[in-house]
């Protein structure tokens, strides 16, 4: 605004016009005088959102958007009315939220999952994304723009209270660092949603784990480790002979804790793979020490997977284990498995029934 010759609280009330009340188009920014609105749109300048192509539903609640970008690209985006039990124990006030109690905007709390790629280049053996292939990276505004279309859809006006975020859709956030970080703070700041509602989940760049620690603003840190030992992990994610799990968990080590947070550790559960209980006592040894707790997550089920779901018994035993020994962990429920919006299925499937109108 300055360069256009205008005074500097006009770039502020574009910034809120965008972030805050999500804007769709310049002439509606009614804060701009008309001449100014009509000048930045002879400019050539423009404002947008994503748009929702498709929308499924889920029996459970949770809603899986494919999202489309300006270039036609799709991504998804996940929202899942009282979250997934992810922020269990994390040490936040998202973390500490009970499910129960009715609000005047109809859901307790709710977590959105983003995505930061258009698909992923990590290969998880586990994960239906990883067969998609990496297209491209999503800029800034379109992660921002995943979680404006979706709060309109859902018709959560500011302030935006009880809205978690996991950076945990397709994509790898830390292969997409610059954007994903400005991403975080468009969020906070223009959103207005908190920092400690907000958590990043990596498949393990160690090197970005460093960089992430010294940010002045960032979201709470997942690292998936889905393998207790190197010779697993790697099998079931090949990225472990770039980074070894020596590497990666002296990175978790060594990584900044605010007050009150916990790291987390993501582990999918293979059925007959990763899931034994010696194998959990080999995770409780690796994890000991650093101030985290682990989320299980039994796999969801995608036909083109070499790997089978656990059963209910193994899940909770290897729970136990780690339970006993003091690190605290916690079973993720699965949302949204019928329309292939849980952890991992994401793939822009859309040979499914369409979704049903949702009030
Ligand atoms: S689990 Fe995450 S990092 Fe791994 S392939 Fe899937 S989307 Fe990529």
């Amino acid at each position: 605004m300055l360069g256009a010759g205008q005074a500097s609280f006009r770039g502020q009330q574009i910034f809120e016009a965008l972030y805050r009340h999500r804007i769709e188009n310049l002439d509606a920014i009614s804060t701009l005088p008309r001449n100014l609105r009509s000048q930045l749109e002879a400019e050539g300048w423009s404002v947008g959102m994503p748009r929702i192509s498709q929308k499924f539903v889920s029996s459970d609640g949770t809603i899986r958007y494919l999202v489309e970008l300006a270039d036609g690209e799709t991504v998804e985006t996940v929202w899942m009315p009282e979250g997934d039990d992810g922020e269990s124990g994390d040490g936040t006030e998202a973390g500490d939220e009970s499910e129960s109690g009715a609000t005047a905007n109809r859901f307790t709390r709710a977590t959105i999952c983003v995505s930061s790629q258009v698909g992923c280049a990590v290969n998880c053996r586990f994960c239906l994304t990883a067969l998609l292939g990496v297209k491209r990276n999503l800029e800034a505004g379109e992660i921002v723009g995943q979680v404006a279309v979706v709060l309109r859809d859902r018709q959560v006006e500011p302030p935006i209270q009880r809205v978690n975020l996991v950076f945990m859709g397709m994509g790898e956030p830390f292969l997409n660092y610059e954007n994903f970080m400005k991403a975080a703070r468009l969020l906070v700041e223009g959103v207005g949603i908190p920092e400690s509602r907000m958590t990043v989940s990596t498949a393990g760049i160690v090197p970005r784990i460093y960089d992430f620690g010294a940010e002045p603003v960032r979201p709470k840190l997942a690292i998936s480790l889905n393998g207790s030992n190197d010779e697993l992990r790697a099998a079931v994610m090949p990225l472990n002979r770039k980074w070894n799990l020596s590497d990666l968990m002296e990175a978790a080590r060594k990584f900044p804790l605010r007050a009150r947070e916990r790291l987390t550790f993501e582990y999918v559960l293979l059925a007959g793979v990763n899931d034994s209980p010696a194998q959990a006592r080999e995770l409780r040894e690796l994890v000991r020490g650093v101030r985290a707790k682990v989320n299980l997550i039994a796999l969801n089920p995608g036909a083109e997977l070499p790997y089978q779901t656990p059963e209910k018994q193994s899940v909770l035993e290897f729970q136990e284990i780690l339970v006993r020994a003091g690190v605290p962990a916690f079973v993720r429920k699965p949302r949204g498995r019928d329309i292939y919006a849980a952890c991992g299925q994401l793939k822009r499937t859309i040979d499914i029934a369409p979704a049903p109108a949702v009030p």
